[in-house]
């Protein structure tokens, strides 16, 4: 006879588990608070679709804190094998300049999103919108409060708390703690940083980018680019540092970043270009540089007008350029959340210890990983691992 099983949240870890569950042992159903599934896959969509990244795969298990965590399902379904699989249900993909993975041109988020439902659709995998988890209730699941499903396996995919609007608030955390499991509080991950802008340099420079820059924060170097915002920094290069920054910012009020303005070149590379130019320094760092205006003036707000003069400390400047970040920007803005279930209340394959039967993945999990298709990736890995691993227990029986 056929188990049955319960996924509660229909976004890209929900969804993935579905696709790799074996129908044969098992009949599936999706329940999801919202009316259709897959909100936040399709935001994230909105922006560059980074589907995965297409970097090597020891290097790309190194880019998740903690990286062992997720090494085992990272390592069973890999970034290759997703872009694979996504050929498979027609959804062609292309590797950018980046080396992140994007659907081909012209395909739109909603219709990976649709492929994957069709494919869902073709195994029988019923979808049930507007089912928002509220609890237990003798053993059975409990849903809007007053709606109980029986189900022989439950898995879990509540997604972080950022974009709210897209289903994942997090409120499922309390319902959690309530049964003794075990939580971290939610923090914004992949977010904007807050910075104390001096007023002339924001009113000028607020909105532009700094590009093919290099943030240098606790012995990690990113390379990006950020946007300058009225309360601070967002963008790529940031984002990678979340883990670091985020750790310095639980114990201390500030964390100093340090921007290099010219990566491709080396110290002494710049005194020397500088030395050869003409007298303004300003023009120096635009023509002789190719730094943009928002870069010479950040440069300029970070010096006194005496040291911008001398050409060996403005060019330690261009390399290492301090910003100083007071904070986090708002979590519901952030792209990604850490924080959820504790990892320790999870057994090698995501069994949740103290509950029967169920299990918990993606984002709703403390982990973290930078943008770039990590994230996503993360959430598609632990799905599919843990199907295999369902379908392996169960056809062992
Ligand atoms: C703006 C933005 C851009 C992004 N861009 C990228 C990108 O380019 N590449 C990348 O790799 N990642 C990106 N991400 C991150 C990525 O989309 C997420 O990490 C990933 O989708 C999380 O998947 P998940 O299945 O864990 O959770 P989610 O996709 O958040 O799904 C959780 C589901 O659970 C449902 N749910 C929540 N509570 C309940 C409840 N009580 N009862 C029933 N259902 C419930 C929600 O409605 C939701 O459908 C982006 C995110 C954002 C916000």
């Amino acid at each position: 006879m056929k188990k049955s099983i319960a996924i509660i949240g229909g976004g890209t870890a929900g969804l993935m588990a579905a696709a790799f569950l074996d129908t044969d042992l098992y009949n599936i159903s999706i329940y999801d608070k919202k009316s259709s599934v897959g909100r936040k896959f399709l935001v994230a969509g909105d922006g560059g679709f980074n589907l995965t990244h297409s970097e090597e795969i020891k290097k790309f298990i190194k880019r998740y804190t903690p990286s062992e965590f997720l090494e085992p399902a990272l390592r069973s379904f890999t970034n290759q094998d997703f872009i694979t699989w996504l050929g498979n249900i027609g959804i062609d993909t292309f590797i950018g300049s980046s080396h992140r993975v994007f659907p081909s041109n012209g395909i739109k988020p909603i219709q990976v999103l649709r492929a994957i439902l069709d494919f869902l659709k073709s195994r029988d995998v019923t979808i049930n919108g507007n089912m928002e988890f509220t609890g237990w209730d003798n053993g059975h699941l409990l849903f809007n409060n007053d709606l109980n499903v029986k189900a022989d396996i439950c898995i879990f995919a509540l997604g972080g708390a950022s974009w709210k609007i897209t289903g994942s608030d997090g409120k499922w955390k309390q319902l959690f703690e309530s049964k003794g499991i075990k939580t971290v509080p939610f923090k914004p991950a992949n977010c904007s940083y807050n910075i104390l802008w001096s007023r002339d340099f924001i009113i000028n420079h607020q909105g532009k980018p700094l590009k093919n820059i290099a943030i240098l924060f606790d012995n990690q170097l990113s390379k990006g680019e950020v946007v300058i915002t009225r309360q601070g920094i967002e963008g790529n290069a940031i984002y990678a540092l979340s883990s670091a920054i985020q750790s310095v910012l639980d114990k201390e009020q500030e964390a100093t970043i340090y921007i290099d303005h010219k990566p491709t070149l080396s110290y002494h590379e710049i005194v020397e270009k500088i030395k050869k130019a003409g007298r303004s320094p300003s023009r120096r760092l635009r023509e002789i540089l190719k730094l943009n205006p928002t870069q010479v003036a950040l440069i300029k707000d970070r010096m006194s007008k005496e040291n911008f003069l001398d050409i060996e400390k403005l060019s330690e400047t261009i390399k290492k350029c301090p910003v100083v970040i007071t904070g986090a920007g708002p979590i519901d803005e952030a792209i990604s959340t850490t924080g959820g279930i504790d990892r320790d209340s999870l057994s090698l394959s995501y069994k949740i210890s103290v509950l029967h039967n169920s299990y918990a993945i993606g984002e709703m999990i403390d982990w973290n990983a930078p943008t770039g298709g990590y994230l996503i990736q993360g959430c598609v890995s632990m799905g599919v691992y843990l199907a295999r691993h369902l379908n392996i227990l169960r056809a062992s029986k």
